[in-house]
């Protein structure tokens, strides 16, 4: 089973990315390091729905 999530900057809350996850990731929220362009660095994104 695959659902949509997406990635949003932990710093000012835009949703910048847009991911998978698989059934195996369910429990986990997934933390990613990643570029934001309205922060203009490298922030935490977390999954949200
Ligand atoms: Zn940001």
């Amino acid at each position: 089973m695959i659902k949509k999530a997406s990635l949003a900057c932990t710093i000012c809350g835009s949703r910048n990315y847009a991911i998978t996850v698989g059934s195996n990731q369910r429990n986990e929220r997934i933390e990613v390091k990643k570029f934001c362009k309205y922060c203009g660095k490298h922030t935490l994104h977390r999954e949200t729905r």
